[in-house]
């Protein structure tokens, strides 16, 4: 297997960006050099609760989708054979996203020669409503006050308005019927090997995102080509 420790050269990019900023940059990148038509990614809507997938074809766009929402829909296979099939398109997917992607290609629904795939590492997803009502009920904090959250080392963490952090232990939060999704709570796939590159936080230091590089080419250092 090969990796690299990635971060963005843009500074803009690297302050919006969860890790690095890496998976932003490439998405830029394969949008720049015309390797895709669009790409389908997460921007925030309302509050950090309301991730709505969208679909970008400009650049200057990506900045608004930078960043993990851990309360988005899992849905990103079915938008692109629903939506996208005939278009080249870079999308970010979960494990959970990667499977329904692998069987979408499987069943002729997504062609594979259109589609470049950025994994994202995933260590679960939250309902959006439930969400908000666990902040309520477990942490001292307004969940209008959120301005992000995490899952890290066994614990959801949110940050708020004014920098202070607050974290409570997935389990006890699961264990009153709160937490991530039941289906993420089951799910023994963390890493979407399936995916052309899979990216983040596990191994890297603050401010850098790690890359596991699944794509050959890549692997035999070949740079994406327009079609
Ligand atoms: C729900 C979730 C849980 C995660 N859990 C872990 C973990 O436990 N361990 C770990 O190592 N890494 C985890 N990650 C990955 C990590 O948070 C970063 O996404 C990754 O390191 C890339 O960082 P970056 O700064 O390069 O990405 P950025 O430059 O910030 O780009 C991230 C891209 O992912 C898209 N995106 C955001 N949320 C979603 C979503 N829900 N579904 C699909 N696309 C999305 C954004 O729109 C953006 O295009 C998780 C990500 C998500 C979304």
């Amino acid at each position: 297997m090969s990796y690299v420790l990635a971060k963005s050269q843009n500074d803009d990019i690297h302050k919006a960006g969860e890790c690095g900023g890496a998976v932003t940059s490439i998405l830029k990148y394969l949008l720049d050099e015309g390797i895709v038509d669009g790409v389908l990614a997460i921007s925030p809507c309302d509050d950090v609760y309301d991730g709505v997938p969208t679909f970008v074809t400009n650049s200057e766009d990506l900045m608004k989708t930078a960043g993990s929402y851990h309360c988005a829909p899992t849905m990103i296979g079915d938008l692109v054979q629903k939506y996208l099939f005939d278009k080249k398109v870079a999308v970010t997917a979960k494990p959970c996203d990667m499977r329904a992607i692998e069987e979408l290609i499987i069943r002729h629904k997504i062609n594979k020669d259109n589609i470049y795939v950025i994994g994202l590492n995933c260590g679960g997803t939250v309902p959006p409503v439930a969400g908000r009502k666990m902040i309520d009920l477990f942490y001292e904090a307004d969940p209008d006050d959120v301005v992000s959250e995490e899952i890290d080392k066994g614990q959801f963490i949110i940050e708020l308005a004014d920098g202070s952090e607050e974290a409570v232990k997935i389990h006890d939060l699961e264990q009153e019927g709160y937490g991530r999704r039941t289906n993420c709570q089951r799910c023994d796939v963390k890493i979407p090997r399936k995916a052309n590159i899979a990216c983040g936080n596990w191994g890297a230091e603050d401010g850098w995102t790690f890359i596991e590089i699944n794509d050959q080419l890549l692997k035999e250092g070949k740079r994406l080509k327009a079609s």
